[in-house]
């Protein structure tokens, strides 16, 4: 072979990895972020929670604490509208989030199911996790979504101490949040 043919080898090479780059890119996107919100999926906020919480473990008096948020009435909102109408108004909701998170703090926002969502904020004591999920309440409920007049969601909140294992703190911030249900919605319970 010339020299000139290996150039256009060479070449035909790079090209071929960036390609094997930018498809690696796409995949992982796909594996980790939620296709209609663009926040991240439910298998990726668990494993960040999850890494979370035992870098809060082993930190001395680390704290991480978790929002979980469930949009009220929301059956009503795809039987009155329509589900396109629902999947915008997730996106609504979902763009509240993205703007309230502080990335480079190390939080992070996913979607948990259906209109359930997750906000984990490391390094947050109690007092500022209560202040954060009250913020994002009345945000979700001033954020001017199309088709319904209001919206309005309910919050459980917790805070890890360190010492109780993963599903205790799961059960624990999803018992606030069906307190905030049972009492009457639109609220922010903390347990
Ligand atoms: P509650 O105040 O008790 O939370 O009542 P709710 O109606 O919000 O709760 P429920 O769990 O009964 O209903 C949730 C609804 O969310 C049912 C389902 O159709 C809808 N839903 C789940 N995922 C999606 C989605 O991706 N798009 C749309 N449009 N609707 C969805
Ligand atoms: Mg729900
Ligand atoms: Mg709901």
């Amino acid at each position: 072979v010339c020299s000139s043919d290996l150039q256009v080898t060479s070449q035909e090479l790079h090209k071929s990895l960036d390609e094997l780059v930018t498809v690696n890119q796409k995949l992982h996107r796909m594996a980790t972020i939620d296709a209609l919100t663009e926040l991240y999926n439910r298998r990726e906020i668990e494993r960040l929670i999850d890494d979370a919480i035992d870098s809060a473990a082993e930190t001395e008096g680390g704290k991480l604490s978790l929002i979980m948020l469930d949009i009220d009435h929301f059956k009503n909102v795809n039987d009155t509208y329509g589900h396109d109408a629902g999947d915008k108004i997730l996106e609504g909701v979902a763009a509240v989030l993205n703007s309230i998170v502080h990335e480079k703090d190390g939080e992070a926002a996913g979607r948990w199911g259906g209109e359930e969502f997750f906000l984990m904020i490391p390094n947050c004591e109690s007092d500022a996790a209560i202040e954060r999920a009250e913020e994002i309440r009345q945000i979700v409920n001033l954020y001017p979504y199309p088709y319904v007049p209001s919206l309005t969601c309910s919050l459980g909140v917790t805070t890890t101490n360190g010492r109780e294992d993963k599903k205790t703190i799961y059960t624990r911030v999803d018992d606030a949040l069906y307190e905030a249900k049972e009492t009457g919605r639109n609220k922010v319970v903390v347990h």
